[in-house]
């Protein structure tokens, strides 16, 4: 991908799937959001338009124009933070009969303007003869689906990973317990291409699904290991997790902090002995 314009501005994933880099506002140290186009007999859908000025629209138009697609039959969202949706008005302005889907949990935070359709695990999205499946992944947002193209064996993994660092998963959307199921249940279908919404497409199979879940574990371990010192306030919690943050990262590494315990309280490990959110909190 050279970026010198918006007709290369695209880069080739698969046969018939084109990741489109958009510069959105999101979480460092991203800067862009992965929209993905995938087409198949001149069919095509865009995932995860993150942002909508002329630049985006110019380099999703290249990317389906480079699979013969005048205009997408719809847009699919994995979730609907706004680094995924930024792009979704102006899309429905230039091609009026897009179709929205946004997985059913997150219905309830679409606009209504846009007449999304609620999709769930197991949903099945066909572009001319291939076969989409939607795969149920929450973890990250309270509800996110990934997109599986068996017959390329290609998992567009929205904000289930990263292709490099990891994916904030933080209260009030994020649920720990369920993140690691969906990684399993990403890593069963045996990828040999993950796609992320951030970061680069990873060609190493399941790799960096089976990372992420042991990165996840690996700071459960060392939570429940601060504790063994005894009940800590949530800011202690984040200091030993997160020593030298930047006070302006505070705030979501906290968030991250209560989603693992939230998680630890629902197995009955942990148990909160405060009268606030801070805790303290102790091992059960
Ligand atoms: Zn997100």
């Amino acid at each position: 991908m050279s970026g010198a314009g918006a007709a290369d501005a695209f880069e080739r994933v698969a046969d018939g799937a084109l990741r489109v880099p958009l510069r959105t506002q999101t979480l460092p140290p991203f800067t862009h959001t992965n929209a993905y186009v995938l087409a198949a007999d001149g069919v095509g859908i865009v995932i995860d338009p993150g942002a909508g000025d002329p630049d985006a629209l110019a380099a999703l138009r290249a990317a389906l124009a480079a699979v013969g697609v005048a205009a997408p039959k719809g847009v699919l969202l994995t979730h609907t933070h706004p680094d995924h949706v930024g792009g979704v008005d102006a899309a429905r302005s230039l091609w009026p009969d897009l179709q929205v889907w946004a997985p059913a949990g997150e219905l309830g935070r679409c606009d209504g303007a846009w007449g999304a359709i609620g999709v769930r695990h197991g949903r099945r999205l066909t572009l001319g003869g291939a076969v989409l499946t939607l795969v149920g992944t929450p973890g990250h947002a309270l509800d996110h689906v990934a997109v599986w193209w068996a017959a390329q064996r290609l998992l567009v993994a929205g904000d289930l990973v990263a292709g490099a660092g990891s994916i904030w998963v933080g209260l009030p959307d994020g649920d720990v317990g369920a993140y690691l199921s969906s990684l399993e249940r990403a890593a069963a279908l045996d990828p040999a291409v993950v796609a992320p919404a951030h970061g680069p497409v990873r060609r190493d199979g399941a790799a960096v699904l089976h990372v992420a879940r042991r990165h996840r574990l690996a700071r459960e371990a060392s939570l429940l290991q601060a504790l063994q010192d005894g009940p800590a306030r949530i800011g202690a919690l984040r200091a030993r997790l997160y020593p030298d943050l930047d006070e302006s990262a505070h705030d979501l590494a906290e968030r991250t902090v209560l989603a693992h315990l939230a998680k630890l309280m629902r197995e009955r490990r942990v148990m909160h002995v405060g009268s606030d959110r801070d805790g303290p909190y102790a091992l059960a």
